[in-house]
Formats: C-alpha cells, sequence, structure tokens
C-alpha cells in the first residue's frame, strides 16, 4: 500500500499506539489501514459417490479442475458465501451444506473453509468462471490437473471419509511448498 484510500496522501509503515505490530499509517489524517487474512469459501458439492469439480476459465490455475470457491464477502456467513461461489461457479444449488475443512495459509495470509453439500439430483452447469463442470468419480479425478493443493487434500480426505461413512471437521495449517522436500 502506497497512498491513503481516505485522502490519497503517502502512508508510512508505523506501530501505532497500543498496537504490537507495523501498520499502514497515513501521513495526512493518521487513518490506520489494518490489512489482514482473506478468506476464500467453497464447497465439495458430491453426488453419491461423485464430487463435482471445476475447470478454470480465469487466472490463477486457468484450465485447471477446483471445486467451487472464492473470496468471501462483506455482509455474508461463510456457509452463504460458499453456496454463492458454487452458484457462480457450477450453476448448482447444493443441499444440507455443512462445514468439512478448515486450511490456515498464514504465509500467504489465507484461510479456506469447504463445506461439504448435496446436489441432490439438482442441476449444475459452467458459470462464467468455468470452462466446463462436471462429476467425477474417485478413479477419474484428474489429479494431475487439481488447481489448488488444498483440495487435493480436501478431495482425497473426502472419499476416504466415504468409505467410512464418517466425516469429521479437519483443521490444518499448510506451509509453504518449499518447506516440503
Ligand atoms: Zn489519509
Amino acid at each position: 500500500m502506497k497512498f491513503c484510500s481516505d485522502c490519497g496522501h503517502a502512508v508510512s509503515k508505523k506501530i501505532p499506539e497500543g498496537d504490537d505490530r507495523l501498520r499502514y499509517v497515513c501521513d495526512n489524517c493518521e487513518a490506520i489501514h489494518y490489512q489482514n487474512p482473506r478468506i476464500i469459501v467453497g464447497t465439495i458439492p458430491v453426488e453419491g459417490d461423485k464430487v463435482l469439480l471445476c475447470r478454470r476459465a480465469i487466472e490463477p490455475r486457468k484450465g485447471f479442475w477446483t471445486v467451487p470457491a472464492g473470496f468471501m464477502e462483506n455482509g455474508e456467513t461463510t456457509l452463504a458465501g460458499a453456496l454463492r461461489e458454487t452458484w457462480e461457479e457450477a450453476s448448482a444449488k447444493p443441499v444440507n451444506a455443512v462445514l468439512y475443512r478448515l486450511f490456515d495459509l498464514p504465509y500467504i495470509n489465507q484461510v479456506y473453509i469447504f463445506f461439504r453439500a448435496d446436489l441432490a439430483g439438482g442441476a449444475f452447469a459452467a458459470g462464467q468462471e468455468s470452462l466446463e463442470v462436471q462429476l467425477f468419480a474417485e478413479q477419474d479425478i484428474p489429479w494431475d490437473e487439481i488447481a489448488f493443493p488444498v483440495v487435493t487434500d480436501a478431495l482425497k480426505e473426502w472419499f476416504d471419509d466415504r468409505r467410512k461413512d464418517i466425516f469429521p471437521v479437519r483443521m490444518s495449517e499448510v506451509e509453504p511448498i518449499w518447506h516440503h522436500k
């Protein structure tokens, strides 16, 4: 951030009084511009033993497959955001959505929250941000073409859980890829 979004003057990094970390503070109006993590919400829409994936029509990772998900908007709940993204990207309105998976990605200041939800025979079609949408059984998932590692992890967990018919809510911290061998 270079300029104050309130008055347009330059900002500097300072620790405001009573705070304990550097913030962007306006040199003119003294507005403090906090920067906080972004929350990505989405669903794992399922039909029996199949999962609905969307092939991305936009960057990043254009052409790769993902579950419907996107940035949460102000004024909505996490679930409402997940269902909105599912509608926008897959033209689907799944039912019985329940919290399933949370990933913390502090190295890029993101949190992913996925709900699992039942398509219940409902329609789906590619939305504006998708090239195509398709139901995949486990053996047909294009594992090498999944857009994001968190999606790969959540899908593998879902297929494992489905075999046991137990779907615990999980959370974990994701480390940057360069921490792995
Ligand atoms: Zn200002």
